[in-house]
Parts: structure tokens; C-alpha cells; sequence
């Protein structure tokens, strides 16, 4: 099977490459997906500011702890003056990104996210990143207007049949998620697609296809993290159970999911791609380091006001709960160093290729002496 070399992987060779399990020839593809993120999208890792504003949600995804039919769940709004105050955060961290995140809540108003949008464009140097669900193609362009630059919107699966299982539709017909993601990006937005990778069901086949999927859609972004399960869902209770053979069941393992951010950067070379907090869920230790070094260049610090953190509870056990916004800033900007990567101060758009910090004070002498 040759190796790949390129943006030009076959089904056939991602296939082989999400099978494999040996630990030379995997360090081999990490560091190959490495170099092709440092020649595409350079050193820096940029920092997007996650502010989760609502957990109220609509849907009844069988993944998902915040789905509607889960009634142990406290629900929460934020208020628009604490999701200011936590813009005002992310400017002070020098984040060039916020991402405001929400479960699919009716209640977000779209005139008042509109209002939000243009108040943190007008006050803060920010790009904005909406994450609030499958919502209007109106209420899109809406919050276009205003000034949002990107929409996440992971489509979860692109196998259809397990997607309507896991993913019912509110409605007879609406639109899925990657119908979605074409209309996102026709108005402008960098559009972020993305999977879970070893939900029950998914195949190795589907998880090639996925993969084929964030190229064919040509994404700016990439969100790729394990399935945890959560005991307060369908899913995670067991009490459903999509059929597949196992030796087709993809694992939710911290492998597969560097395995798949690394073929993600293979044939995505320009995109931005999170090292995910459900993989550092996994492995707090190392778990973002490993994606950092095998394609990813982008965390997500968590900004949301603690109080709430703990309630936005899509998986359990998720890292950095019980962290400060400062300690999550520490934390991630040593990680950071350690690669002998530094973090990006510019918005970090798609392909964004930023130059390192200028060199530390202790060469500035030099500089002055050169007049
Ligand atoms: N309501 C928004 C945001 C949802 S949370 C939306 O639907 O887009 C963001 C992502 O968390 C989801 O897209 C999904 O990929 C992920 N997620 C949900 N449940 C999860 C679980 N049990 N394990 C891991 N990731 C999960």
C-alpha cells in the first residue's frame, strides 16, 4: 500500500491508514501530517475563546446530554452583559477568536445574537464564530450581517442512514447538516464541519467517507473529537444500539481520533483544525499535545463564567471544568511552548500564515544598537 504523500489520499489508502495500528508507521503519518501543517498553516496555534451562553436544546440528539428529553439537566441562559464581559476576557487573553456556543435554544433570539455579534465586532478586534445549531437560512444571513465570520456546525456522521438515527429531524425533510454547511458558506461564512469519531454504529468505511466529505465540502474548519458517552442519553445508556459488526466498529480511542485529524490535515492541508477538548477528556495529560503534533493548530480555552461550566454538560468528566479562564490560559500557553510552537495573535482565518513573535527582551539590546 503506498504511503501517502499528499492531499490526494485514495478511499482505499485512508481506509488502510484508520486500520493501522502499528506505532512506527502511525508515528510516521503524525509526522508527515506535522510537516504539511507547518508548511500550510505555519507555527502558530491559535486560541478561540469557547463561550457556552445556553444549554437549553430543542433536539433529541441520542450523543448529546444537553438533548431536550434529558430532564435531570439544570438549563441555563447567559445574560448578554456576561457574554460581553467574556468577550472582554477573550481580548485581555489576546485570543483572536470567540466562539459563542449554544445547545439548539429557541430562545436565542436571532435579533438579540444579531445585537451581540455587531456590539463585540464594534468593541473588540474578535472574529465571531456562531455554534448555535441548525437554525434558518434568514437568521444565517442575519447574523452575517452583523459581522459573524464563521459557523461550526459538525454534521456528526456522513453515513445518512445512522445520522437520521442518531440525529432525528425536528421536521419531515428539513435540511441535514451538510445541506447546511453549503448555504453557511454561500453567505460567507468560514464554514467548520466535523465528526465524532467511534460513535456506535460508525464503521471504519463511513469514518473514510467523513473524511472525504470535509475535502469534498472544501471546510475552513475541522472539529474532530472522540464519542463519550453520556449515561443520560439513548446512546450512552445503551438502550440503543445501531447494528454493525464489530470488527467495522470504529473505537473512540485517542489513536483513532489522531489518526483522523491527521488524514483530515493530509487532505485538507489549509484548514484550521481544534485539538479537541473531549479528546483532551480522554487524556488530560497529553491528549491536545498528541493532535497539536499530528496536524491540529488550533484549542479552544474555555471562557465561559464557572458557575455555568459544569451545566453544559454535552459528555461527562469534560476537562477543564473546574479550571479558571486564567488556568485554562496558563495551562494551554505552556502546552503550547512546549511544542516550540507559540500562539497566534492574529484572527487565525483559514490558510492564515502568521510569523513568529518578535525574538524576547533579552536580544532587544542588539536591536537598539543597530540603531
Ligand atoms: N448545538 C450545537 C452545539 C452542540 S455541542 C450544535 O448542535 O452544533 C458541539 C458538538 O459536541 C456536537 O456537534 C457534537 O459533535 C459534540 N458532542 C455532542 N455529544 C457528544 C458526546 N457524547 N461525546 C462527544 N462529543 C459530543
Amino acid at each position: 500500500m503506498p504511503e501517502p504523500i499528499s492531499s490526494s489520499l485514495t478511499h482505499a489508502e485512508i481506509l488502510f491508514w484508520l486500520r493501522e495500528t502499528n506505532p512506527a508507521r502511525l508515528d510516521e503519518l503524525f509526522a508527515r501530517a506535522d510537516r504539511l501543517r507547518r508548511a500550510a498553516v505555519g507555527d502558530a496555534v491559535h486560541l478561540r475563546g469557547l463561550v457556552e451562553i445556553s444549554s437549553h436544546c430543542r433536539r433529541q440528539c441520542m450523543y448529546c446530554g444537553l438533548r431536550a428529553g434529558n430532564s435531570a439537566l439544570r438549563r441555563y441562559h447567559m445574560t448578554a452583559e456576561e457574554i460581553r464581559s467574556a468577550a472582554r476576557s477573550a481580548t485581555r487573553f489576546g485570543y483572536g477568536t470567540i466562539v459563542l456556543q449554544a445547545g439548539e435554544d429557541p430562545a436565542l433570539e436571532p435579533s438579540a445574537i444579531a445585537a451581540l455579534v455587531a456590539w463585540i465586532k464594534h468593541n473588540t478586534p474578535l472574529a465571531v464564530t456562531l455554534s448555535l445549531g441548525e437554525r434558518s437560512c434568514d437568521e444565517f444571513r442575519l447574523w452575517r450581517q452583523a459581522g459573524a465570520d464563521r459557523y461550526l456546525l459538525r454534521f456528526e456522521t456522513s453515513d445518512a442512514a445512522l445520522y437520521r438515527t442518531l440525529h432525528p429531524a425536528l421536521t419531515p425533510g428539513e435540511p441535514g447538516r451538510i445541506e447546511l454547511l453549503l448555504a453557511l458558506k454561500q453567505l460567507g461564512y468560514e464554514a467548520g464541519g466535523g465528526v465524532m469519531v467511534g460513535l456506535p454504529g460508525q464503521s471504519y468505511e463511513s469514518l473514510a467517507s467523513d473524511l472525504e466529505t470535509f475535502r469534498l465540502l472544501d471546510l475552513d474548519m475541522i472539529g474532530i473529537g472522540p464519542y463519550i458517552a453520556h449515561p443520560a442519553t439513548p446512546l450512552g445508556s445503551g438502550s440503543l444500539r445501531p447494528p454493525i459488526a464489530p470488527a467495522e466498529q470504529v473505537p473512540a480511542t485517542e489513536s483513532m481520533v489522531c489518526k483522523t485529524v491527521a488524514l483530515a490535515r493530509l487532505l485538507c492541508p489549509q484548514a484550521n483544525l481544534p485539538a479537541t477538548t473531549a479528546l483532551a477528556t480522554l487524556d488530560r495529560a497529553s491528549g491536545r499535545k498528541l493532535a497539536l503534533a499530528a496536524g491540529a493548530n488550533v484549542v479552544m480555552p474555555n471562557l465561559t463564567p464557572p458557575a455555568y461550566r459544569s451545566l453544559y454538560q454535552i459528555y461527562p468528566g469534560k476537562a477543564c471544568v473546574e479550571e479558571t479562564a486564567e488556568a485554562c490560559n496558563l495551562c494551554l500557553l505552556g502546552q503550547i511552548r512546549s511544542l516550540g510552537r507559540f500562539a497566534g495573535r492574529s484572527s487565525g482565518s483559514r490558510g492564515s500564515l502568521e510569523a513568529p513573535p518578535p525574538l524576547s527582551t533579552s536580544s532587544q539590546p542588539l536591536v537598539e544598537l543597530q540603531g
